[in-house]
């Protein structure tokens, strides 16, 4: 098996139509789904890898939206569940003057937080290469036990865990939460990748010198990774370690861009699981994931704007 099975939170954020503006000044708003494991999945599966999504979705009409997403894109969706009482996750999002975005959430409790352990499809988990995760989903029960069990039942059956904690501050109730519960599960993992700022937040320190980094090391891991946008990326592994530039590119929209490149590289490493172990197909699958980035980040959106391989292959010839 090749499967990547991505756990987590499918939502829908609403972008304003006017770049720039404040969500009050926004004058109206559209639908880009998203949701950052789902968006992993999604990236898989545009890449020609078999890839499942596991979460839970509002019975309403937003939810089967999310779920006909999935299946357009060629991931199995055997393993969504739909929660009669309770609405599919929104996130309204804008882009403020300063390039960061700003989230407001309507989670009051929405659907993907319900998801309970008794839900989850174990025979699709069971037939994972590799489970996927982030950390929205261990913030609230009964979905965090959930979450908790889903790691277990795939890491018995053989899968490599892949942790990507996709920090959203706003969601956890004080950032000293944020950093325990995140951390609490850190140790679990064979691959992680974080971005500079959540190294900044886990770390307390503002440099991503490998001396930092290590901090955030276990000698049971098997792949960690620091993306540094329109940088490329740090990897580090027990033997070996190292930077990978990315391609030059016309930045419009980062969405999707992080997890354009987890799910491109956990497609290459699935394929060829040796890769962990090789210092050359290691930096190999990290070009080919830093040029899905890369084309992320040149497309409004997430879903819409990951690649192909042709898209990606094109770019590595010609830079
Ligand atoms: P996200 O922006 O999706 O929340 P993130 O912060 O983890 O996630 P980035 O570091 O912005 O993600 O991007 C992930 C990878 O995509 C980078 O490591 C890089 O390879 C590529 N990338 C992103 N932006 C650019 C860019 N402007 N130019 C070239 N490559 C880029």
């Amino acid at each position: 098996g090749e499967l990547v099975v991505s756990f987590g939170e499918m939502l829908i954020d609403f972008v304003p139509t006017l770049a720039g503006v404040s969500l009050a000044e926004a004058p109206a708003f559209v639908k880009a789904p998203g949701g950052a494991p789902a968006n992993v999945a999604i990236a898989v599966a545009r890449l020609g890898g078999k890839a499942a999504f596991a979460g839970k979705l509002g019975d309403d009409e937003f939810g089967r939206m999310l779920a006909a997403i999935l299946r357009e894109n060629g991931v199995d969706d055997s393993a969504v569940v739909f929660d009669a009482g309770a609405r599919t996750a929104l996130a309204f999002v804008t882009l403020r003057a300063d390039g960061e975005r700003e989230f407001m959430f309507y989670r009051n409790p929405s659907a993907d937080m319900l998801l309970t352990a008794d839900e989850l499809n174990v025979d699709l988990l069971k037939r994972a290469a590799v489970f996927h995760y982030g950390s929205i989903s261990l913030i609230a029960e009964p979905c965090r036990s959930a979450h908790l069990r889903a790691m277990e039942i795939a890491k018995e059956a053989g899968a490599l865990l892949s942790y990507d904690p996709n920090l959203r501050e706003a969601l956890w109730p004080s950032r000293e939460e944020a950093r325990t519960k995140i951390l609490s599960i850190w140790d679990q993992a064979d691959i992680v990748k974080v971005s500079e700022v959540e190294l900044e937040f886990l770390t307390g320190i503002n440099s991503v010198e490998d001396d930092v980094v290590m901090k955030l090391w276990r000698p049971t891991f098997k792949l960690l990774l620091v993306t540094l946008g329109d940088q490329g990326c740090k990897y580090y592994t027990t033997d070996f370690r190292g930077a990978v530039p990315s391609y030059k590119v016309e930045q419009v929209d980062t969405t999707g861009a992080g997890d354009a490149f987890v799910g491109s590289l956990l497609k290459k490493i699935v394929q060829d699981p040796s890769s962990l172990q090789d210092q050359k197909k290691l930096e190999e699958a990290i070009k080919f994931a830093n040029a899905c980035g890369a084309i992320t980040a040149t497309k409004k959106g997430a879903i819409p704007s990951l690649p192909t391989e042709t898209e990606v292959l094109r770019l590595m010839e010609n830079p």
